[in-house]
C-alpha cells in the first residue's frame, strides 16, 4: 500500500542525549548502572539497554553505585538524598525540562503560586513540582477547581502538551478573574513540530499509524491530534501490534512516531506496511 511519512517524527534531541549518555556511561564504567525509572517511555529501547547493563529501579532507596537521571528529570529532594548517600549521579535531564524546573523555582521565589498544566502522575511533572512549594497540577477544566480563589498565579505547561490545550487552559484560568497571572510557555518545539507534521499528514491519508510506547505522553498526544482530524488512527508500539483489519480497504497510510520511538521501529513498520496488500 502507499505509505507516507510525517516530515518530522521520532527521536528528539533530549531522548537521543539520554540514550547516548547511558551508553557512554555503561562503556566507561564497564559494568551495570541503574536508571531511576525507565530511561524513556519505549519498552523496546529499555529492553535493549537492559541487555547492556542499564537496570531500571523505581525506588530511590534501592539505588546504589551510579544512577542515570532520565530526560524527564527528578525531584530535587530525591537528588540531594542520593548525593548524601554517596550515589554517583549522571544527569541526563533534558535542557528543556531543566528550564521548566528553573522557571518554577523563580516563580515561587517571586511570590507566585505555581500552576502546571499537566498530568500530576507524569514523571516530568512530578519532578518539576519539586522545585516550588504547593504546586498545583491541573490538566482538565474540572481540575481548575484546585486553584486558589485569588493571589498571584504563575503558569507553565508540561513540555509534551499541545499549544492548543495550553492556550485553552490558560484562557479558562484568565476567565476566573485573577489580578496577576504570569504565563511562561514551556512547551517543547520538538514535540510541536511533530504534532504539526502529523496533523498535516492525517488530513491527506485514509488511515494513520502513530508509533510509540503506550506510556509515552507525546505519542498519545500525537494519536489524539490525528484522530481529531477525523481519520482512523491506530497507536501501536511496533509492527507486532498491526492487524490486517487496520488497513483493510485503505489506499494510503500515514506514519508518524513519538519523540521516544527509535528509527528502526519506524523503518521496520514502514517496510512491512508497504508490502501489505490492502483488500
Ligand atoms: S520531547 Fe522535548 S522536552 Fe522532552 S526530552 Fe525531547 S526535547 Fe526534551
Amino acid at each position: 500500500m502507499e505509505v507516507r511519512l510525517a516530515r518530522k517524527l521520532g527521536f528528539c534531541f533530549g531522548v537521543e542525549h539520554a540514550i547516548q549518555t547511558a551508553e557512554q556511561t555503561l562503556a566507561q564504567r564497564g559494568g551495570p548502572i541503574m536508571s531511576l525509572g525507565e530511561i524513556i517511555h519505549n519498552p523496546q529501547v529499555v529492553e535493549k539497554l537492559s541487555l547492556k547493563g542499564l537496570k531500571v529501579v523505581r525506588d530511590p532507596d534501592a539505588v546504589t553505585g551510579t544512577v542515570l537521571i532520565r530526560s524527564h528529570g527528578e525531584r530535587p529532594e530525591v537528588l540531594s538524598e542520593l548525593r548524601r548517600r554517596g550515589v554517583e549521579i549522571v544527569d541526563a535531564t533534558c535542557v528543556l525540562v531543566k528550564r521548566a524546573q528553573q522557571i518554577v523555582a523563580k516563580m515561587a521565589e517571586d511570590g507566585y503560586r505555581v500552576v502546571i498544566i499537566g498530568q500530576a502522575s507524569h514523571p516530568e511533572v512530578r519532578g518539576v513540582c519539586g522545585y516550588a512549594p504547593d504546586v498545583i497540577c491541573a490538566d482538565t477544566p474540572e481540575e481548575l477547581d484546585r486553584l486558589p480563589a485569588g493571589g498571584k498565579l504563575g503558569i507553565i505547561c508540561q513540555t509534551t502538551h499541545s499549544l492548543e490545550h495550553f492556550g485553552r487552559m490558560v484562557g479558562l484560568i484568565v476567565a476566573r478573574g485573577y489580578n496577576e497571572i504570569k504565563v511562561v510557555n514551556t512547551l517543547c518545539n520538538e514535540v510541536r513540530n511533530r504534532q504539526v507534521a502529523a496533523v498535516e499528514l492525517a488530513r491527506e491519508v485514509d488511515v494513520m499509524f502513530v508509533l510509540g510506547g503506550k506510556q509515552s505522553a507525546n505519542t498519545c498526544e500525537l494519536a489524539r491530534l490525528c484522530a481529531e482530524q477525523g481519520v482512523p488512527t491506530h497507536h501501536l508500539e511496533n509492527w507486532d501490534d498491526f492487524t490486517d483489519e487496520m488497513a483493510a480497504g485503505k489506499k494510503t497510510a500515514g506514519v508518524t512516531a513519538g519523540a521516544s520511538t527509535p528509527k528502526w521501529i519506524v523503518e521496520e513498520f514502514v517496510e512491512n506496511l508497504r508490502a501489505f496488500e490492502s483488500r
